[in-house]
């Protein structure tokens, strides 16, 4: 059977994983997984696994990028060339280079940039296994790394995307539900204003789907933010056990 006439979900709304419609993938999320970073969170959401990492702040070089009222924010989304089936060419891709942006701009609205004149705060985000949806946790974890790094923000930022396969709405898809399904829609979020600092769409839908879509995606952030707020809560509970011991 060739992998588009493959049904991605069964009659009973079960998917190709186990998952109904409006359920995230299994999470696992570190805080402060590298000591010589500033900053660092590790994530594993289904089958991806991502790991961030911030510096700074710090002078930013070359010189003549700082900005001279608050912080540059520098964003590098990676895939390692053993994250997916066939490997990957280790240099940037088109992609790589417009994601690094994508996340760039989720991140902003959340970090107090006028803290930091002339300085740059720097985000690597390595995935070292892609299933879909890498963006979205790359967004979740880098906000934490930040977080970690100590940097002051205005709130989290998470990120989760909700799409169309097969006509059917549904919470974070997975690589062959992105690329056989109608439509995928990336969304990140500042949940404590509700605010939402990135929202992009590939593929059609009508603007009843989209309402849906939207709810559904804002749905799935809220719940990855109470995994978020509890990976950030036990890093300290580790420290201070240490601290204690
Ligand atoms: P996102 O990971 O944010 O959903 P895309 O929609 O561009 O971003 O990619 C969807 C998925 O396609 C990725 O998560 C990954 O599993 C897969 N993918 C991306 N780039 C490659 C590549 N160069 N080779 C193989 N698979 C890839």
């Amino acid at each position: 059977m060739s992998q588009i006439a493959r049904k991605l979900i069964d009659e009973n709304g079960v998917r190709t994983d186990g998952r109904k419609v409006d359920e995230l993938r299994p999470i696992k999320i570190t805080v402060g997984v590298l000591s010589n970073a500033d900053g660092s969170a590790y994530i594993e959401q289904g089958k991806n696994k991502i790991l961030a990492a911030v510096y700074g702040p710090h002078e930013v070089h070359p010189k003549h990028l700082a900005l001279p009222d608050r912080a540059l924010i520098r964003c590098r989304y990676h895939m390692a060339p053993f994250s997916v089936e066939e490997r990957k060419h280790p240099a940037p891709s088109r992609r790589e280079i417009e994601l690094s942006k994508v996340i760039r701009w989720a991140l902003e609205p959340a970090v107090f940039l006028e803290y930091y004149p002339r300085a740059s705060i720097d985000v690597f985000t390595e995935v070292l296994q892609a299933d879909g949806g890498t963006r979205c946790a790359s967004i979740t974890t880098a906000s934490l790394a930040l977080a970690d790094a100590g940097i002051p923000m205005r709130d989290l930022v998470v990120s989760c995307a909700a799409g169309k396969v097969d006509g059917q709405l549904m919470l974070d898809l997975t690589d062959i539900e992105d690329k056989e399904g109608e439509a995928d829609m990336p969304l990140a979020l500042m949940p404590n204003f509700n605010a939402i600092t990135l929202l992009q769409m590939d593929g059609q839908l009508t603007s009843d789907e989209f309402e849906k879509l939207l709810s559904l995606a804002l749905d799935g952030c809220k719940q990855l933010n109470t995994l978020q707020k509890e990976a950030l809560k036990s890093k300290y509970v580790a420290v201070k056990e240490e601290v204690e011991e």
